[in-house]
């Protein structure tokens, strides 16, 4: 039991959590997150890329906890915006707006934009306390609509439109969308290379 690995999902949201456990499911790892610890500071992501600012969210948690972490940072590139709004995707309607002012404002911006190329992007990063990390990097690329479709999802979902699949992200269900999604790939990715991710966990821990 003594060999079991901690690892410290940074995020307090139980639906990342346990899509994180169910994909990590037969590992010999102890899955945590923020809630099972006491208040701990926390970190503000104002890095200028996805890979920074999950860089800071995996480090700083597992530099405060002393346990391995993983955290991860996602986004929307549009192009006709100069890819915005990026790492101000949860931001870009202002602090407190909601998922559809954000929506909205996108939706504005893009009127009479005849380019409609985007993508979505996820960084994972997996942290020990002294900081080395791994990154593992997925893209889904897709087109922005004119109106909003669908109720499922989260986010910019209703205005991303999935071309191989002819529907949005919204229209999709969880499992079809996990299947493509950024951040979907990228924890198979993580999945996939798993052993290796705790051999690596295991040389980089402070004895
Ligand atoms: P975070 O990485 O969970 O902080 O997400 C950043 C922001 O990007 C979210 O608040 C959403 O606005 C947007 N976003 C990230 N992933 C998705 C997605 O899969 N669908 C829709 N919006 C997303």
């Amino acid at each position: 039991m003594n060999n079991l690995i901690t690892l410290v999902i940074a995020t307090a949201n139980k639906g990342k959590t346990s899509e994180i456990r169910d994909l990590l499911k037969g590992f010999p790892i102890n899955i945590k997150n923020l809630a099972d610890f006491g208040p701990i500071p926390e970190v503000v992501e104002d890095g200028n890329t996805f890979d920074e600012n999950a860089y800071k969210k995996a480090s700083f948690t597992a530099r405060i906890l002393g346990l391995p972490a993983l955290a991860d940072d996602s986004g929307l590139l549009v192009e006709a915006l100069g890819g915005a709004p990026g790492v101000q995707s949860a931001r870009y309607a202002g602090e407190d707006a909601t998922d559809e002012q954000r929506r909205n404002k996108l939706l504005s911006e893009m009127k009479g934009k005849t380019d409609r190329r985007a993508a979505f992007e996820c960084v994972i990063s997996v942290a020990v306390p002294t900081g080395v990390a791994l990154t593992y990097e997925a893209r889904c690329e897709g087109l922005i609509t004119t109106e909003p479709a669908g109720s499922n999802g989260f986010g910019y979902d209703p205005v991303f439109y999935y071309t191989p699949l002819k529907k949005t992200f919204a229209e999709l269900t969880m499992q079809e969308k996990s299947h493509v999604s950024h951040r979907g790939k990228a924890l198979r990715e993580v999945r996939d290379e798993f052993d290796k991710v705790l051999l690596w966990i295991r040389q980089n821990m402070p004895v």
